[in-house]
Protein backbone atom coordinates (compact mmCIF):
# COMPACT_ATOMS: atom_id res chain seq x y z
CA UNK A 1 0.00 0.00 0.00
CA UNK A 2 1.28 3.55 -0.86
CA UNK A 3 1.07 5.79 1.72
CA UNK A 4 1.82 9.22 1.54
CA UNK A 5 2.02 12.43 3.75
CA UNK A 6 -0.46 15.02 3.62
CA UNK A 7 0.39 18.54 4.70
CA UNK A 8 -1.32 21.18 6.58
CA UNK A 9 -0.08 24.70 4.68
CA UNK A 10 -2.39 26.66 7.07
CA UNK A 11 -1.31 28.11 10.25
CA UNK A 12 -3.62 26.57 12.31
CA UNK A 13 -4.59 23.23 12.94
CA UNK A 14 -6.83 21.50 10.44
CA UNK A 15 -9.38 18.92 12.23
CA UNK A 16 -12.26 16.71 9.95
CA UNK A 17 -14.55 14.63 10.62
CA UNK A 18 -13.85 11.90 7.78
CA UNK A 19 -15.60 8.68 7.38
CA UNK A 20 -16.41 8.88 11.02
CA UNK A 21 -12.49 9.72 11.96
CA UNK A 22 -11.52 12.89 13.62
CA UNK A 23 -8.59 13.51 11.36
CA UNK A 24 -6.54 16.44 12.86
CA UNK A 25 -3.11 17.40 11.20
CA UNK A 26 -1.07 19.99 13.25
CA UNK A 27 -0.67 23.67 11.59
CA UNK A 28 2.35 22.95 9.24
CA UNK A 29 3.11 19.44 9.66
CA UNK A 30 1.18 16.50 8.62
CA UNK A 31 -0.40 13.33 8.61
CA UNK A 32 0.59 10.02 6.90
CA UNK A 33 -2.20 8.35 5.12
CA UNK A 34 -2.78 5.63 2.29
CA UNK A 35 -3.02 7.36 -1.47
CA UNK A 36 -6.51 6.59 -2.18
CA UNK A 37 -7.76 7.39 1.14
CA UNK A 38 -5.70 11.20 0.98
CA UNK A 39 -7.25 11.51 -2.39
CA UNK A 40 -10.40 11.15 -1.28
CA UNK A 41 -9.79 13.21 1.59
CA UNK A 42 -8.32 16.03 -0.10
CA UNK A 43 -11.12 15.68 -2.65
CA UNK A 44 -13.82 16.31 0.06
CA UNK A 45 -14.77 20.27 0.13
CA UNK A 46 -16.05 21.87 3.07
CA UNK A 47 -18.02 25.08 3.74
CA UNK A 48 -15.79 28.11 4.39
CA UNK A 49 -17.14 29.06 8.34
CA UNK A 50 -17.50 32.89 8.92
CA UNK A 51 -16.28 34.63 11.79
CA UNK A 52 -18.82 36.96 13.95
CA UNK A 53 -17.69 40.00 11.60
CA UNK A 54 -18.90 38.08 8.45
CA UNK A 55 -15.48 36.87 7.36
CA UNK A 56 -13.71 33.54 6.16
CA UNK A 57 -12.52 32.26 9.13
CA UNK A 58 -8.92 31.12 7.89
CA UNK A 59 -8.93 28.20 10.16
CA UNK A 60 -11.87 26.56 8.16
CA UNK A 61 -9.39 26.48 5.19
CA UNK A 62 -8.67 23.39 3.91
CA UNK A 63 -5.27 24.62 2.84
CA UNK A 64 -4.10 20.61 2.59
CA UNK A 65 -1.71 18.83 0.20
CA UNK A 66 -0.26 15.55 -0.67
CA UNK A 67 3.37 15.85 -0.81
CA UNK A 68 5.18 15.87 -4.05
CA UNK A 69 8.00 13.27 -3.57
CA UNK A 70 5.82 10.87 -1.70
CA UNK A 71 3.19 11.76 -4.25
CA UNK A 72 5.53 10.12 -7.29
CA UNK A 73 6.71 7.64 -4.95
CA UNK A 74 3.15 6.08 -4.60
CA UNK A 75 2.31 6.27 -8.22
CA UNK A 76 5.42 4.88 -9.12
CA UNK A 77 4.28 2.25 -6.98
CA UNK A 78 0.90 1.65 -8.34
CA UNK A 79 2.14 2.21 -11.50
CA UNK A 80 4.56 -0.92 -11.36
CA UNK A 81 4.14 -3.60 -12.88
CA UNK A 82 3.34 -6.34 -10.75
CA UNK A 83 6.10 -8.79 -9.99
CA UNK A 84 4.98 -12.52 -11.19
CA UNK A 85 2.70 -14.48 -8.58
CA UNK A 86 5.61 -17.38 -8.09
CA UNK A 87 4.75 -20.14 -10.08
CA UNK A 88 2.42 -22.61 -8.29
CA UNK A 89 4.31 -25.98 -7.22
CA UNK A 90 3.06 -29.06 -5.90
CA UNK A 91 5.40 -30.12 -2.92
CA UNK A 92 5.39 -33.65 -2.34
CA UNK A 93 4.39 -34.01 1.51
CA UNK A 94 6.18 -36.67 2.17
CA UNK A 95 10.07 -35.67 0.84
CA UNK A 96 9.38 -32.33 0.24
CA UNK A 97 10.48 -32.28 -3.61
CA UNK A 98 8.38 -30.03 -6.02
CA UNK A 99 7.28 -30.25 -8.98
CA UNK A 100 5.75 -28.01 -11.85
CA UNK A 101 2.40 -30.05 -12.49
CA UNK A 102 0.25 -32.63 -10.38
CA UNK A 103 0.35 -34.78 -12.83
CA UNK A 104 4.17 -34.87 -12.13
CA UNK A 105 3.67 -35.02 -8.31
CA UNK A 106 1.36 -37.94 -8.64
CA UNK A 107 4.11 -39.90 -10.67
CA UNK A 108 6.15 -39.43 -7.76
CA UNK A 109 4.47 -40.85 -5.46
CA UNK A 110 3.02 -43.83 -7.38
CA UNK A 111 6.25 -44.36 -7.81
CA UNK A 112 7.98 -43.23 -4.54
CA UNK A 113 5.72 -43.28 -1.90
CA UNK A 114 2.43 -45.49 -2.87
CA UNK A 115 3.71 -47.41 0.13
CA UNK A 116 3.43 -44.68 2.50
CA UNK A 117 0.03 -43.44 1.77
CA UNK A 118 -2.52 -43.80 4.51
CA UNK A 119 -5.81 -43.19 2.27
CA UNK A 120 -6.09 -46.68 0.73
CA UNK A 121 -9.00 -44.84 -1.62
CA UNK A 122 -6.59 -42.69 -2.78
CA UNK A 123 -3.94 -45.10 -3.47
CA UNK A 124 -5.94 -47.32 -5.45
CA UNK A 125 -6.94 -44.69 -7.57
CA UNK A 126 -3.59 -43.49 -8.20
CA UNK A 127 -2.54 -47.14 -8.90
CA UNK A 128 -5.70 -47.75 -11.27
CA UNK A 129 -5.07 -44.58 -13.22
CA UNK A 130 -3.06 -45.19 -15.84
CA UNK A 131 -2.26 -41.60 -16.98
CA UNK A 132 -0.19 -41.51 -14.30
ZN1 LIG B 1 8.44 -37.46 -2.47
Amino acid sequence: MANVKVLNLNDYDYEEMYNGTLIRIPARGHITMEYFEANQFLGKMNPLALDKEGRIDNRSYKMLKIDQSDLKDALDELNAPKTDEKDTVYVCHSCGKDFRTKKGLLTHIKRYHQSEMADKDARDELLDDEEI
